[in-house]
């Protein structure tokens, strides 16, 4: 079994569909049937995130929702003839949606009602897929994944309940692959009371390893709109290098400093259960792409990675006594409270930085509620560069003309943080 997560922009028009049409068609014959996670359409969840807030605002969201009723329906109208039983089910998905919207309330639930909403788009992206395989003659059936992937209730970031899930994999989604392809939303899971979750954003990537380690498949493929898993984002860098073989912990690692190219939780199910990941694009399947496993390599080409919207914080004590470890645990105990991951921090005598990503409302809770202790400074709008195997070449080649306001190496990482990003 296998397993293949197709994103945003591989479904993003009618010949995107198509395309992975096509790619599932060229699938050898003597293979068993595939678990296609879906993403939804191109930009859709910006979309609904978009419908969401001014419901929640208690605003006209009816602009904003024609906009991606059009989306989809121009879809449907470039793959299927008017009579085909999908445009029914993409209204009633509208419908449900709409009765749902009408519903928001500006109330503290605000999490809990944003996943019930920025779900349609892999509700939509799914069945839209699976009734145009069906069409092109690809053998397939449609899956809830909400009711299988089983989560707790932290709206936005649910957590799995692994046995759960292994389980409902292995009575229901199990049985349905001896059969034909399957077809499931990315990103979401449910509750044990029927409500839908979300596990973070682009978090497709991370469903796609939660099926392969439940069926312990024999591969994942994540088909991109690059070759493969680059040393750096192609959009900012015009000199990348495509990673052939790659280790689970140096991926699991570049994830972790912020390489977009995998959702950081993707590696950890797959890497236990050692089953490589593929990464493709969907423009040229024959290539090769990336391969991601348990395997040894010689040092890789450094990987340049950046965060935005980094903020850096810095506390001193009041009366200019030194930072000791009882002000540190008052410091991480406030971030672990408001929710802050620490990307880089550093102490010296007298004070302590932590560089976090931004968010102006926690920040402001958080100073409020360690101004008597500390005198906080912070600076916003940074950019933390991280290059992971540097060379002496690399750093000169990133730090050229930026202002450096911290900066860290190890063996392996360099970091520094500044107010120049790269354009
Ligand atoms: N559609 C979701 C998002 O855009 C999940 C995903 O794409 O992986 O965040
Ligand atoms: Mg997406």
């Amino acid at each position: 079994m296998k397993v293949f997560k197709f994103g945003g922009a591989s479904v993003k028009d009618a010949a995107a569909v198509r395309n992975v049409g096509t790619i599932l068609k060229s699938q050898p014959p003597d293979n068993n049937f595939i678990l296609v996670v879906v993403s939804a359409m191109g930009k859709t969840t910006n979309g609904l995130e978009q419908v969401f807030e001014q419901a929640f605002q208690q605003l006209d969201f009816t602009s904003a929702l024609n906009n991606l009723k059009q989306y989809h329906y121009q879809i449907l109208q470039d793959l299927f003839t008017a009579q085909h039983p999908v445009y029914q089910q993409v209204e009633n998905l509208f419908q449900q949606l709409e009765t749902y919207l009408l519903t928001v309330t500006a109330s503290d639930f605000y999490d809990k009602q944003y996943d019930q909403v920025v779900s349609y788009g892999e509700l939509l992206a799914s069945v839209i897929l699976n009734e145009y395989l069906e069409h092109v003659e690809v053998p397939s059936t449609w899956l809830d994944c909400r009711p299988i992937i089983r989560t707790d209730s932290i709206w936005r970031e649910a957590k799995v309940d692994w046995n759960l899930t292994q389980n409902n994999v292995e009575n229901h989604v199990k049985p349905l692959l001896q059969e034909k392809h399957v077809v499931t939303q990315g990103f979401l899971g449910g509750t044990f009371d029927g409500l839908t979750t979300t596990l973070g954003r682009e978090g497709s990537d991370y469903t796609a390893a939660i099926f392969a380690h439940c069926l312990s498949a024999q591969s994942v493929t994540i088909w991109k709109d690059v070759a493969g898993l680059l040393n750096a984002d192609p959009k900012l860098f015009p000199d990348t290098v495509l990673y052939q073989e790659i280790s689970f912990q140096e991926t699991v690692e570049m994830a972790y400093y912020g390489a977009s190219v995998i959702h950081p939780k993707t590696i950890k199910p797959l890497a236990t259960s050692r089953i490589p990941l593929y990464v493709k694009s969907f423009l040229q399947p024959e290539a090769p792409g990336t391969i991601i496993h348990d395997c040894r390599h010689d040092k890789i080409a450094p990987a340049f990675i950046l965060k935005q919207q980094q903020c850096l914080i810095s506390f001193q004590e009041k009366d200019f006594a030194f930072i000791n470890e009882s002000n540190l645990s008052t410091i991480f105990a406030a971030l672990a409270n408001y929710r802050f991951r620490i990307n880089l921090m550093q102490n010296s005598a007298i004070s302590f930085s932590v560089c976090t990503d931004y968010d102006a409302n926690r920040l402001h809770l958080f100073i409020q509620s360690l101004q008597d202790h500390f005198t906080i400074h912070y600076n916003t709008g940074l950019t933390l560069f991280t290059i992971k195997n540097y060379d002496e070449p690399s750093i000169t080649r990133l730090t050229k003309e930026k202002e450096i306001l911290l900066e860290q190496r190890t063996r392996t990482t360099y970091q520094f943080v500044s107010k120049t990003g790269i354009s």
